[in-house]
């Protein structure tokens, strides 16, 4: 689960990291006074104007501005409001923008050399390592995608201790290394620390922040202050029970539509980019079931010597669990069917729990409910079903049954079969 940048400011403030203070706002008519009370405690008497969307990019996109009064607030505000942010983290057609940030903008210190002090600082889960660990760089801000792939020496990553977290001594040689000096040190030892702490106490799987700036040196701060302007979290979902306050934060209308509507009937459905879509109960056996689409739409584009034309592939993972109702059955086609590039559907069940029955009436009610774009019921896709185990009898004779209501039912015997007739079915 992800969260805006103006609720992760203040989750970093709740763990005393310091961040210009904000208020977001979602109509152009509170950006006003927004601004003013931005404006009153900032030394430059700058504003930013950010756009709360669920992706990054967004300052090279020209959602991220800089305004020095009202007109030029609302200006902005209306800007993001009215249009879609579209960046190379973003769906092509971008992201609406229904929330905007108005905050005190932070004045950047410049480097002697060149440049401005932008750090990048974010705490996460080696897989390799198999351990959480901190990634710094001194080359902070809206490059570090770049900066990670040219120039991987320029990354810092240091594991934190399973039982201790990020040490001292680590955060100590971190921040020297980022080239903190002087008073800047404790800040951003005391900033790292309150963030691996903030990670493992909220049951993150991504604490990033980006950029950390030192502000210049001013009668409070000799030697300036490190602070956060930018951050992004993705929490745990498995772990959200033990934190109903991250929980709260969600926002559905920034999740993939298909995935909030399959959660919402406990079914497990990651949207993918494929043709086939896929309706199975049980993870591993989901897994199996793409791996052998994959695999057969492979063979079938070799076999016809088109191997470099686009790839047959699953459009979905969808997991119906070991005790899913017929209502939730339904809704699992519904949600596959919505989707306008499934080109071919195959259900593959292994009856244990699960009743096959209770499969093919949702199979059934599905395909009776579908409305096509010209007005006809049932539904045109080609259709691969193998059932297997638990009522398999009954459920074979349910479908045999509702033939009319199901024209481009074909029963597999086994799952290469069923793979192989969908994979046809959707390239012929
Ligand atoms: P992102 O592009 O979506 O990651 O948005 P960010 O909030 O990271 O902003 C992008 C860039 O805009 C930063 O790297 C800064 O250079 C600049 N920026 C953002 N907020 C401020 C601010 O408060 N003050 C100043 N001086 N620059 C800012
Ligand atoms: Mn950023």
């Amino acid at each position: 689960m992800k969260i805006h940048e103006h609720q992760a400011r203040d989750l970093l403030a709740s763990f005393k990291i310091p961040v210009p203070p904000g208020r977001m706002i979602e109509s152009i008519h509170h950006a006003a006074d927004a601004f003013r009370a931005a404006a009153e405690g900032s030394t430059t008497g700058e504003v930013v104007i950010k756009a709360q969307v669920h992706a990054g990019g967004r300052g090279k996109a020209g959602f991220v501005k800089i305004v020095k009064n009202v007109d030029e607030a609302t200006a902005a505000a209306s800007f993001m409001l009215t249009h879609r942010m579209k960046s190379p983290q973003t769906p092509p057609e971008g992201l609406e923008v229904k929330k905007v940030l108005v905050a005190q903008a932070a004045p950047i210190a410049r480097r002697p050399a060149g440049g401005s002090e932008e750090f990048y600082l974010a705490i996460t889960t080696d897989r390799k390592s198999r351990r959480n660990i901190l990634i710094a760089s001194r080359e902070g801000g809206v490059e570090i995608e770049q900066v990670a792939h040219d120039r991987p020496d320029a990354i810092i990553k240091v594991p934190l201790h399973p039982l201790l977290g990020l040490q001292d001594f680590a955060a100590r040689e971190v921040a020297f290394r980022l080239g903190f000096r002087g008073r800047q040190v404790s800040q951003a030892i005391h900033i790292m620390k309150s963030l691996s702490r903030l990670f493992i106490e909220k049951d993150c799987t991504l604490a990033e922040i980006n950029p950390l700036i030192l502000t210049p040196p001013d009668e409070q701060h000799p030697d300036g202050q490190v602070m956060a302007i930018d951050a992004k979290f993705s929490f745990d979902e498995n772990g959200l029970f033990r934190h109903p306050e991250i929980e709260s934060l969600a926002d559905h209308s920034e999740e993939n539509q298909a995935e909030a509507r399959a959660h919402r009937f406990g079914l497990s459905y990651i949207a993918l980019d494929g043709q086939i879509g896929c309706l199975v109960n049980g993870a591993g056996l989901a897994m199996a079931t793409m791996d052998i689409i994959k695999l057969e739409g492979q063979k079938y584009l070799e076999s016809r010597g088109k191997s470099g034309t686009a790839p047959i592939e699953p459009a979905n993972f969808l997991d119906v669990g070991g005790s899913a109702s017929e209502e939730a059955v339904t809704e699992a086609f519904s949600i596959i069917l919505s989707d306008s590039r499934v080109k071919g559907i195959l259900v593959n069940i292994f009856g244990g729990i699960m009743k096959c029955d209770v499969i093919a009436q949702g199979i059934i009610n599905a395909a009776r409910g579908f409305k096509n774009k010209d007005g006809s019921t049932g539904f045109k896709v080609p259709l691969v079903v193998r059932l297997e185990g638990t009522n398999v009898e009954a459920g074979r004779k349910l479908l045999q049954d509702a033939k009319g209501s199901l024209p481009t039912l074909q029963a597999a015997t086994d799952l290469s079969d069923a793979a192989r007739k969908v994979v046809a079915a959707v390239a012929g």
